[in-house]
């Protein structure tokens, strides 16, 4: 099984549970996950030239802090922000501690597993944001989604996730 595919039921069930209906926005997207864990979630524009920055997520006495970069298309900048708000969504980011410099290497070495989530997060809810899904699943799609769901990595996202907002 494809881990983008598992991460897609992930993000259609997550922003079902958050209230979105597609199409919505990261703003909105922001909104809706600060209300359910319990912690403000900032997201400021960035805007450095030529560097290799693109966003990084912090938590500082109780918020979350994203900045992302703000020079590129609007698709560019959406994906970056669901990026960010996708490691505060799979439980990257540690509230407890406030170790801001474990958090800061957070979008430095990007061959991390949590690197790795949080990009396939991030592809799969622009899309999703965007476009949404069909309502109607064919007999195979209805058959990929039931194999998905049944998947280890399918309820150990879910289950880091749960973790994460049991924990406000
Ligand atoms: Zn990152």
């Amino acid at each position: 099984m494809r881990q983008a595919a598992i991460m897609h039921e992930v993000v259609r069930e997550v922003s079902t549970e958050l209230g979105l209906r597609p199409p919505f926005t990261a703003e909105e997207y922001r909104r809706a996950l600060s209300l359910a864990i319990g912690h403000p979630i900032e997201m400021t524009p960035r805007s450095i030239s030529g560097r290799a920055f693109s966003g990084s997520c912090r938590a500082v006495q109780g918020a979350y802090i994203i900045q992302y970069r703000s020079d590129g298309s609007l698709i560019q900048q959406e994906r970056i922000k669901y990026h960010q708000l996708g490691h505060i969504t799979l439980g990257h980011v540690s509230m407890t501690g406030d170790d801001d410099r474990a958090v800061l290497s957070l979008c430095r070495a990007l061959m991390t597993s949590e690197e790795l989530d949080a990009e396939i997060f991030a592809d799969a809810l622009t899309r999703y944001a965007l476009l949404g899904h069909r309502e109607t699943l064919t007999e195979a799609q209805a058959g990929t989604r039931a194999r998905i769901r049944a998947s280890s990595a399918y309820s150990d996202y879910l289950d880091r996730i749960a973790g994460m907002r049991s924990a406000r």
